[in-house]
């Protein structure tokens, strides 16, 4: 308790750079956040736009920290990446969001994918597929019950080397979808190389349909892009019934976001998966 008033004065120190402070302290305390349990996983719905459906559930972490409580991803993902714990943490959400769905088989709810994001980090682990591959068979799950969320600058910064990785996961069965697509590169090329399943319009876009004749001709112009390349694409931040009466009218195949549900605990999950009726 001493330890924690210490630093909850020094943390609040106007001379002091927070920042880096913060830092100091949130690295020290990530190594120890996994062995600790400290890390947990909400999951939110994907809804499937023409069977009105949850057709999977994408997997976000949090830390809950002892003295700090929840902490959101966008606070210590960067950290993680820097220092390179990003692929503990990935691995660890990984394996328990197949475990998580694997109960939710068991229970014999209507079958769902589950998406998880991955950092570029993890495509530098030499057997990056033989490792999921070995979760999954631990887990005893198919590999086509996993989605791996990637950003474009992932892809294009391993070009070459991560070709292998994702065709390697394809013969698993797993699918990979490019995250929020539309805000990296300017350049379409890459999409030539690399063999995806899913486009993730970015929410930046979605906000902007009905109010930024710009971002909206975004939005049409990526849907239009996935379907002629035969990808699904998936809208993620949708808020409003205005927004998904726009991509329902382009044909966007996935919607997530508040106005359907927000990321939750597996728990409250149950029941809307046992039925998987739209609340
Ligand atoms: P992301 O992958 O683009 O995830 C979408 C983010 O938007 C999530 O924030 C989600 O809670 C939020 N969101 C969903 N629907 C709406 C909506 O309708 N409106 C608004 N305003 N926001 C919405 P979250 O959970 O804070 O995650 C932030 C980012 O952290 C993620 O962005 C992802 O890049 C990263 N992240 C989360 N979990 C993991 C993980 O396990 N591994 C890695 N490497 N990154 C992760
Ligand atoms: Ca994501
Ligand atoms: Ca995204
Ligand atoms: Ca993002």
């Amino acid at each position: 308790a001493k330890e924690k008033g210490r630093n909850a004065y020094e943390f609040y120190r106007p001379s002091m750079n927070i920042n880096n402070y913060e830092r100091l302290v949130l690295e020290n305390d990530l190594h120890k956040a996994i062995e600790n349990k400290e890390l947990i996983l909400h999951y939110q719905p994907r809804i499937d736009v023409a069977a009105n459906e949850i057709i999977g559930v994408e997997a976000l972490v949090r830390w809950n920290h002892p003295q700090w409580g929840i902490i959101s991803p966008g606070q210590f993902i960067p950290l993680a990446e820097e220092t390179g714990l990003i692929v503990k943490i990935d691995n660890w959400v990984l394996e328990n969001a197949c475990k998580q769905n694997k109960q939710w088989q068991e229970k014999g709810y209507p079958p769902i994918r589950m998406a998880v994001n991955f950092s570029a980090r993890q495509f530098l682990q030499r057997n990056l597929a033989n490792s999921i591959r070995k979760v999954l068979q631990d887990v005893e799950i198919d590999g086509s019950w996993l989605e791996i969320e990637i950003t474009e600058s992932t892809l294009m910064k391993y070009e070459e080397s991560i070709v292998q990785s994702l065709e390697d996961l394809e013969k698993m069965g797993i699918r990979i979808a490019i995250d929020d697509f539309g805000t990296g590169y300017s350049s379409l090329s890459y999409l030539k190389k690399f063999h995806v399943h899913s486009l993730k319009i970015d929410q930046s876009f979605v906000r902007g349909i009905g109010k930024s004749p710009d971002e909206e001709a975004i939005a049409k112009a990526v849907i239009n892009l996935g379907h002629s390349m035969k990808m699904r694409v998936v809208a993620e931040g949708v808020e409003t019934g205005e927004q998904l009466a726009f991509l329902e009218s382009q044909n966007c195949n996935e919607v997530q976001g508040y106005h359907f549900y927000r990321p939750m605990e597996a728990d409250m999950l149950d029941e809307i998966l046992k039925s998987n009726r739209l609340a």
